[in-house]
């Protein structure tokens, strides 16, 4: 049995046990259908947002907005719009917000947990596995999506980038959850989706890894022919790779 020592389990949130960026797909092209841009498609529009996201969202520490965006995700949101409407040649403050507020409650509305991810959370729960969960993102709506999801009760620690002002894959915050339960880093294991933020850091502290990788992983932001994300060479790998969360149960022996 693979992870015969594990004593307790961390999750990733978004694409590890929710579909966030299939709701954030849906919620930009609803967003763009519910505020037409005159002269431009819905998918014209999705595209513009992208090509902004791919210049600001990639350097929000370096740009300054980061410690906005650790407390709330609007101001952020709201620039990301502004920027998608400069690139047609729209300035409009009421736009803008109206887009932004849109998005961000459509987004929340379809916003589901995976098939497999309940059970697996009452499976583990059931075993008495302590589980944690380890989130990157806005305090605000990192907690929103623990609430519309109603999964809350079933983690302690939740690790929020916004909350503790640094996110994965900075090692303190795998060191935090590690001290949440006195065990040592072989008798943790981490279930993620990014190989960046989530797999490699835990490998790095000592940690059992299951990469979960679905072909629906790809951000609303990426190019038409993104892929999703691959282990890089040279990089180590996971002890798994898994499509469903299920399959971690047999590895625990459940
Ligand atoms: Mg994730």
């Amino acid at each position: 049995m693979m992870f015969q020592d594990v004593r307790a389990v961390y999750f990733d949130l978004d694409d590890t046990l929710c579909g966030y960026w299939d709701a954030a797909k849906a919620a930009l092209r609803e967003t763009f259908e519910l505020h037409p841009i005159p002269g431009y498609t819905t998918d014209e529009m999705t595209l513009h947002w992208a090509a902004a996201f791919r210049v600001f969202g990639a350097d929000l520490k370096a740009s300054g907005w980061y410690e906005q965006y650790c407390r709330t995700g609007e101001p952020t949101r709201n620039e990301q719009m502004r920027l998608t409407l400069e690139r047609v040649g729209i300035a409009d403050a009421t736009l803008t917000k109206a887009l932004g507020d849109t998005y961000a409650r459509i987004r929340d509305e379809r916003l589901t947990l995976f098939p497999d991810a309940l059970e697996v959370l009452d499976v583990l729960r059931e075993k008495g596995y302590p589980m944690g969960l380890i989130t990157n993102g806005p305090a605000d709506i990192q907690r929103q999506e623990a609430q519309t999801l109603g999964i809350e009760s079933y983690f302690n620690p939740i690790l929020i980038e916004g909350e503790m002002g640094f996110g994965k894959p900075i090692p303190e915050v795998f060191a935090r959850a590690l001290a949440a339960h006195s065990l040592e880093p072989h008798q943790t294991l981490m279930v993620g989706n990014s190989y960046k933020h989530d797999i490699l850091p835990a490998i790095e502290a000592g940690w059992r890894t299951a990469w979960i990788r679905k072909p629906s992983d790809i951000p609303p932001s990426a190019t038409g022919d993104a892929k999703p994300e691959e282990l890089p060479a040279g990089s180590p790998a996971p002890d798994v790779e898994i499509r469903d969360l299920k399959e971690i149960l047999p590895l625990l022996g459940l």
